[in-house]
């Protein structure tokens, strides 16, 4: 029997988190006690963040940090900024980066934070206000062997850059380890900011190769054009892919001739011009239509709980690439598997970003910086294996590469915490 939710966490995506969690424990028969102890966070805080806006009034807005396993290693997770954020996705996406440390090999447990804010609604100096009060706040549990921030939504290397220097100034000397996703000036990695992008890409390669199939004839669909799409787009469209569409928060643009997808990202990364108002690449179309165009491969690359119940029986694709965290429902996982499309889960496919945030820590340690070179073959490596050893178990198992997945990380954490005991 699966032990209790915890209420405090209760939201959808916990929820879902947690259901996975549970499928996955089930199966492979996990210790009872382990499964209580692993099904809610080892440490939360929540926190108020006051700042003082540019026309002098005071917000005060919520913010959270949560550690959910940490006997692996320093605890490690982005930071996101949006209105949504709660404790209860904040509690799931921490649980999501423990099985996606786990899984790839990276000495680290899971965390995440976040604060209840629409970054697009406050100034660079309101920003930097923000993120530095936060910090500070959460700044008691943080630490380069403790807990190691990221980017994550809504938060960018800049933001970063302020996490590196409010925790720096409160002990009194740099500590480039603090923080991941830095500029590369004080202690960032060479491909760090398109890792994650650079991961999907190497899965959604690997993907096709194992069934005998070319990427120069795919037709490719992405939703979302942050950090994670805009950089999978890209590199996937310089291997050969025909990227038929891709959207962010206001809607997207179809070419089933293909986009040209390095002007779309000149203008949304630099100009920072929304998809729909470009013109002239494609017709417009809506996100949830996006979802059920034809193509060989889908991508969901923006937040979590598109692919429901309800659009599942309409995807018209042959793989799912989740470069989301959690993009998929669970019963939406059920449509999908019975219908024989192939998910590579999240956990799997955007391992990218976390991975190279862990060559960047290595780096700020050894104060050695590595050629991007050797960072991509790195990744590369991590990243196929990965997702060579998640196939063999998910067809020797006969179970999802879901479950093989989550299996494998649950299994790295078990053994750990097996090793090291119940203190006292
Ligand atoms: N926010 C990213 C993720 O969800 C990266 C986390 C990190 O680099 O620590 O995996």
């Amino acid at each position: 029997m699966a032990p209790e939710l915890s209420q405090e966490f209760d939201h959808p995506t916990f929820r879902l988190a947690v259901a996975q969690f549970d499928e996955a424990a089930h199966l492979m028969h996990l210790d009872p006690n382990l499964w209580e102890r692993l099904k809610a966070p080892h440490r939360s805080l929540c926190v108020s963040v006051p700042i003082r806006l540019d026309n002098g009034d005071i917000k005060v807005y919520r913010g959270y940090r949560v550690q959910h396993d940490m006997s692996r290693g320093p605890t490690k997770g982005g930071i996101r900024y949006h209105p949504e954020v709660c404790l209860g996705e904040v509690a799931a996406l921490a649980m999501w980066m423990t099985w996606k440390t786990a899984l790839a090999g990276v000495p680290y447990g899971g965390a995440k934070g976040g604060v209840t804010v629409n970054p697009a609604m406050l100034s660079p100096a309101e920003l930097e206000r923000l993120t530095r009060r936060y910090i500070a706040e959460i700044s008691p549990i943080l630490g380069p062997d403790k807990d190691i921030p990221a980017p994550d939504i809504g938060t960018t290397p800049q933001v970063m850059a302020w996490v590196m220097d409010t925790y720096s100034q409160q002990v009194g000397y740099s500590v480039p380890g603090i923080v991941t996703g830095k500029p590369l000036a004080i202690g960032g990695s060479l491909g760090r900011e398109e890792a994650t992008g650079r991961g999907v890409a190497d899965i959604t390669l690997e993907t096709l190769r194992q069934d005998n199939r070319s990427i120069t004839d795919a037709t490719v669909v992405i939703q979302g054009f942050g950090n994670v799409g805009s950089h999978t787009a890209r590199l996937l469209h310089q291997r050969g892919a025909r990227i038929v569409a891709v959207s962010d928060q206001q809607g997207g643009l179809y070419n089933p001739e293909g986009l040209d997808i390095p002007a779309i990202f000149a203008h949304c990364t630099q100009e920072k011009t929304p998809v729909p108002s470009l013109t002239g690449f494609g017709d417009r179309i809506f996100n949830e239509d996006l979802l059920t165009l034809p193509c060989q491969v889908l991508i969901p690359a923006a937040v979590s709980e598109q692919i429901t119940e309800k659009n599942a029986p309409a995807l018209s694709c042959q793989y799912l690439i989740e470069a989301a965290n959690g993009p998929t429902t669970l019963s939406a996982d059920a449509i999908l598997q019975d219908r024989g499309i192939l998910t590579v889960p999240d956990i799997l496919a955007n391992a990218g970003g976390v991975i190279v945030s862990y060559f960047e820590w290595v780096q700020d340690a050894q104060r050695f910086s590595w050629k991007e070179s050797d960072i991509h073959a790195r990744l590369h490596e991590i990243m196929t294996s990965a997702f060579q050893r998640m196939l063999a178990r998910s067809k020797e198992k006969r179970v999802s590469m879901r479950m093989a997945a989550l299996m494998t990380g649950i299994e790295e954490v078990a053994q750990a915490h097996q090793c090291r005991g119940l203190y006292p």
